[in-house]
């Protein structure tokens, strides 16, 4: 088996690869299938953090637009907490495949989880460990986009990689537009000047600021993460400079 290219990298999963597409909710088999890719591909030797969203069960603009009966802080608490529920799933996913794992939340919920506190992630993933990374930033109003890459630079990842249900940057939707293009590779600078939502801008900014490689695919197509962590060409890889 060929070496993996990269020792260490975070791995960010949308709520909505824990279910079908179109569905809410979790459903273990969906969290089995992705938690199973991702083993996988920990056993090439990758050091692997995972950032786990919450947008399946809720995402706190969307919950809280339009009601005057509650805050929008408090939905955007209300997703940390759902990411929370999702990497306690993950968990039970990996631990069931004989994967050890550790979860770990940027709000404290002693009981339920460790505290994120970067020296212990650290040794874990030195460990082999899986660690899955809950409760985003712990503050409001950002994504798990902008923890994931918070993230990354805090357990200095080689990359970070943004699974997501088509196989990278397209110039437009393409779910909705059958001429949309696939992107190869953009810089940091062509996904802000077109505006290609793939990513939260916060996200992008700290990537680009950092000079931290993404690498946005598919993780409907099996065997990709194993895939992105040997380096082949998948997906739109986001860098400072065309190469
Ligand atoms: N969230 C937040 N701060 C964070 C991360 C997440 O307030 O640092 C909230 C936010 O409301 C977000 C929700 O948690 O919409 C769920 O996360 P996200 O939308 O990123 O989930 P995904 O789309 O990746 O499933």
């Amino acid at each position: 088996m060929p070496d993996p290219k990269y020792q260490r990298l975070i791995l960010k999963l949308s709520g909505e690869s824990f279910v079908p597409k179109g569905e809410r909710g979790i459903s273990m088999p969906e969290v089995v299938d992705i938690a199973s890719q991702t083993f996988k591909a920990a056993q090439q030797g990758v050091e692997i953090g995972i950032v786990i969203g919450g947008g399946n069960i809720l995402r706190g603009a969307q919950f809280t637009a339009g009601s005057a009966s509650i805050q929008e802080a408090t939905g955007h608490y209300m997703g940390m907490l759902a990411t929370v529920i999702n990497g306690l799933a993950l968990q039970d996913a990996l631990e069931s495949l004989g994967c050890e794992t550790r979860l770990m939340t940027a709000i404290k919920m002693d009981g339920v989880a460790e505290p994120f506190i970067r020296r212990r992630a650290d040794q874990h993933l030195k460990k082999g460990r899986i660690v899955i990374l809950a409760a985003g930033t712990g503050a409001p109003f950002v994504t798990t986009d902008t923890a994931a890459a918070q993230k990354a630079l805090e357990l200095d990842a080689d990359i970070l990689l943004k699974a997501t249900r088509v196989d990278g940057i397209y110039s437009a939707d393409p779910e909705k537009d059958p001429d949309a293009e696939l992107y190869t590779e953009l810089t940091y600078t062509q996904v802000q000047s077109r505006n290609l939502r793939v990513m939260d801008p916060t996200a992008i900014a700290h990537c680009m600021e950092h000079n931290l490689p993404i690498l946005v695919f598919n993780y409907r197509t099996d065997g990709n993460i194993e895939r992105a962590v040997r380096g082949e060409t998948i997906g739109t890889r986001v860098v400072s400079q065309l190469g």
